[in-house]
């Protein structure tokens, strides 16, 4: 931070209208855009710099408290997506899953695009990924655990699918149930402070 350097409050001013402008709003559940196959990240013709774009994703994960966020989530259709890592958080470019394993992890997940929705998704323990970084280096590398249960979550999005129908209907109803539930709990809540 102590490089910038504000000489007017016009400046200033302008520098804030930059970092919020970062911040999209999410795009709504029942939007068909979140069921189109977005297009491959183009390094030769980016509609946008790679690293601006890194940086909106990881900076909308953390603003609506995600551990992954797509870029279709936030309205931009391209194969990109941010998610926690061991270290820094990083953005995925144009992945791929090339190794499931046998063994698998069923944990409880959610979705920015669903808030209050929560439900157990059966998934592979651990993955095998190719993916490009964003000065377009490719990656390989494996995840085990959270990290692949997001990377698995993350790349559904990349394929216009949904975690939601992941599941049964039997789940995804029982599912629902409890997301309304959770919904008014969370609501009353917020009223009485
Ligand atoms: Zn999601």
């Amino acid at each position: 931070m102590n490089d910038l350097k504000f000489t007017t409050a016009g400046d200033y001013i302008d520098h804030l209208k930059i970092m919020n402008d970062l911040i999209k709003p999410l795009v709504d559940e029942k939007d068909p855009f979140l069921r189109e196959v977005p297009h491959r990240f183009n390094f030769d013709s980016p509609h946008e710099d790679p690293d601006k774009l890194e940086k909106r994703l990881i900076d909308n994960m953390f603003h609506y408290n995600g551990i992954g966020l797509s870029a279709n989530q936030i309205g931009i259709p391209t194969k990109v997506f941010a998610m926690i890592s061991d270290g820094d958080p990083m953005a995925v470019f144009n992945p791929e899953i090339v190794e499931w394993s046998d063994e698998e992890i069923y944990e409880k997940e959610g979705c920015l695009s669903f808030p209050y929705l929560f439900m157990p998704v059966k998934r592979s323990e651990t993955i095998g990924v190719k993916f490009q970084l964003k000065d377009g280096t490719e990656q390989f590398g494996s995840f085990g655990g959270l990290l692949s249960v997001i990377f698995q979550h993350e790349m559904e999005h990349m394929d216009g699918e949904l975690f939601i129908n992941s599941v049964s209907d039997f789940k995804l109803k029982s599912a629902m149930k409890k997301r309304k539930i959770l919904k008014r709990k969370r609501e009353r809540k917020q009223r009485n402070g």
